[in-house]
């Protein structure tokens, strides 16, 4: 529904549901996006939470009020974005999977200055499996090769490391930014992937670009040649802020063999 680092919000539907991946953006653009993309809000049906920062939660309270939805996140997260008290709200453990809407739901602590930020693989009765890192420090075991074997990887690329070293930021947030609780470069982003890149990696989506710290053609560069490299065919897309992405599917032609 859109990334970057005013607002990022993320749906993934599957023939049982609609799981809506932050919420990232006040309410009603919230609601202008997801039926700007054919979803009407109500037709939602939970809501999974990375981490408490505003760009992935501001939304959460309003929406699982206003819709009834349940809002499935890890302690901290239900603790830092004030979150326990909602009468739905589900408390998942990093490392412990569970089934939501078809899927098998993985959560994986990611390096971030949170309480207790997660990534999430989705895998669904084919075999077919998404990851999401959103706001990721840096690449570390055994977070990073939870996400092997997908079919489509989304991926924080923040920052081009120069244009945060010479940008406008006060300094003490560039060391942040770059620091290991803080976002993922361009270029650990591409280190990453080619890490990850196996046969299956169909789509590379690139999440969470700044605005002022990097350029779609820089994260893209980067990307691709690292892609190239290990000779990894995957598509690269870009997410932006201001704008939604087109439904991407994961791989309707890779179901393997064994899969329901
Ligand atoms: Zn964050
Ligand atoms: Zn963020």
């Amino acid at each position: 529904l859109g990334s970057g680092s005013s607002g990022n919000a993320m749906v993934v539907e599957t023939r049982e549901g609609r799981l809506l991946v932050d919420a990232g953006f006040g309410i009603r653009e919230l609601e202008r996006r997801l039926r700007a993309v054919g979803v009407s809000p109500s037709a939602l049906d939970a809501v999974l939470l990375t981490h408490e920062h505003g760009d992935h939660c501001r939304a959460a309270r309003r929406l699982a009020q206003r819709y009834r939805l349940p809002v499935y996140a890890s302690a901290g997260t239900l603790f830092g974005a004030g979150l326990r008290g909602l009468e739905r709200a589900i408390e998942i453990r990093p490392g412990q999977a569970f089934e939501l809407l078809g899927l098998l739901c993985e959560p994986v602590l990611l390096p971030h200055d949170a309480h207790q930020p997660v990534g999430v693989v989705l895998e669904d009765r084919s075999g077919r499996r998404l990851g999401l890192i959103a706001d990721c420090g840096r690449l570390a075991e055994p977070a990073w090769s939870r996400f092997l074997d997908l079919e489509t990887l989304v991926v924080e690329a923040n920052h081009d490391l120069e244009m945060l070293r010479t940008g406008p930021y006060p300094w003490a947030l560039k060391r942040r930014v770059a620091g290991p609780l803080g976002h993922l470069s361009n270029r650990e982003a591409a280190d990453g992937v080619a890490s990850l890149a196996g046969d299956r990696l169909r789509q590379v989506v690139l999440y969470h670009l700044s605005r002022t710290n990097n350029l779609p053609a820089l994260a893209r560069a980067a990307l691709s040649e690292e892609l190239v490299r290990v000779g990894c065919h995957a598509q690269l897309v870009l997410t932006e802020q201001h704008a939604t992405t087109a439904w991407l599917q994961v791989d309707p032609e890779l179901t393997r063999p064994g899969g329901t």
